[in-house]
């Protein structure tokens, strides 16, 4: 057998959806460090798997608890909640086996809906706001929001 089998990344819905908007910023070093080096490999095309709860990313999170986000007291169902939203949003399920192209191209059709919903009120959305990825999107939302009535979308 060999050794040099490596564990896949693991990563949970609303990741799948925010880590395209990274810009080089986080809690501390440690976490930034490792987000870019998650970034690194799923960009090169390493294939990822859609996990439910803490993932790779979170390991490294000072808010990680055990296996629980306190970032604060609802925390955990809220982010389980966004999760589930984000998967559903990109029509994945846990333990989908997917590569960060496929999800990024899906990102377009789940970000209006994504941006009302969540980044309106984040309070990382001001460091989003300056990827060139987010304000693509943006562009995208008040061409589409023309076209698709707000009152339309759920
Ligand atoms: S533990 Fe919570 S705050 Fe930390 S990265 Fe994971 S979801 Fe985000």
């Amino acid at each position: 057998m060999s050794s040099l089998l490596k564990l896949s990344i693991k990563l949970r819905g609303h990741h799948l959806i925010c880590l395209h908007f990274f810009k080089g910023e986080g809690y501390n070093p440690e976490f930034v460090k490792n987000l870019r080096e998650i970034l690194k490999r799923v960009e090169a095309g390493e294939e990822l798997e859609v996990c439910s709860g803490a993932d790779d990313v979170c390991k490294t999170c000072p808010y990680l608890k055990g296996k629980l986000c306190l970032y604060d007291k609802d925390a955990e169902a809220e982010i389980r909640a966004m999760d589930k939203r984000a998967m559903g949003l990109l029509r994945l399920k846990i333990m989908d086996r997917v590569n960060w192209q496929e999800i990024r191209e899906r990102i377009p059709e789940a970000f209006h809906v994504w941006s009302e919903e969540y980044c309106k009120e984040c309070e990382w959305r001001r460091v989003c706001e300056k990827t060139g990825m987010y304000r693509k999107m943006k562009g995208l939302v008040h061409r589409s929001s023309k076209t698709y009535p707000k009152r339309c979308m759920k």
